[in-house]
């Protein structure tokens, strides 16, 4: 009986004067390096996303949020890391192929979710209807659009609108006190081009 009870004493006072036989955490003498190929934390490039939002469509967790800010024109995506699990959805969905990476990270842990949530935003500029406000698109995203189009581009009504602005650095023009012919050449949100195009089709407009 008194056997073991020696052999546990030795164990603990042994294990006094011996190296743990755990590692820190995270290990800074010989960190781990993941191999390239290796899923971590997704990380935006800024230069190459265009805030299309489709990230934030595919992503099963529901780990990226698109928050739109109609009164600052702003659209911020934003990954949060204890929600992602590194499926690789949102790269693989990327309309650039280059917004979204997971990168080779992998340390997500944190002291307080409540306090130190970790995660990543990613802002960018909208382009809001001339008439009502809504939201068209980022404007990243129509430029990209544009690019990749080419002459075909001239086909679209926004397009040529948005590409005006850019060319020709046009002031911003607002509709008067309604919707009119003259602003069918205007950046305009899908339903109010429709009120343009129909009721100018039934001569309801002048
Ligand atoms: S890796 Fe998967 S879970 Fe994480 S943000 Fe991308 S799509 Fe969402
Ligand atoms: S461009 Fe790619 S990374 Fe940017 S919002 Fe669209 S899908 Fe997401």
């Amino acid at each position: 009986m008194i056997l073991p009870k020696l052999r546990e004493l030795k164990e603990a006072i042994g294990s006094l004067f011996s190296k743990p036989v755990t590692s820190k955490y995270p290990n800074t003498k010989t960190p781990y390096e993941p191999v390239k190929e290796f899923r971590g934390k997704p990380k935006y490039d800024e230069d190459e996303c265009v805030g299309c939002g489709t990230c934030a469509q595919v992503c099963p967790a529901e780990a990226i949020e698109m928050i739109d800010d109609k009164e600052n024109n702003t659209r911020t995506l934003r990954i949060n890391y204890s929600h992602c699990i590194y499926c690789g959805q949102c790269e693989e969905h990327c309309i650039t192929e280059k917004g979204i990476k997971l990168s080779t990270e992998y340390i997500t842990a944190v002291f307080d979710s409540n306090k130190d949530s970790d995660f990543m935003e990613n802002e960018k500029e909208l382009l809001i209807c001339q008439n009502c406000g809504e939201i068209i698109a980022a404007k990243d995203h129509l430029d990209w659009i544009i690019e990749r189009l080419g002459t075909k581009a001239y086909g679209n009504t926004n397009l040529v609108a948005r590409m005006q602005q850019q060319n020709y650095e046009l002031p911003e023009s607002k509709v008067k006190d309604k919707l009119r012919r003259e602003d069918y050449y205007k950046l305009l949100c899908a339903k109010c081009r429709h009120e343009v195009v129909v009721k100018d089709a039934f001569n309801e407009i002048s």
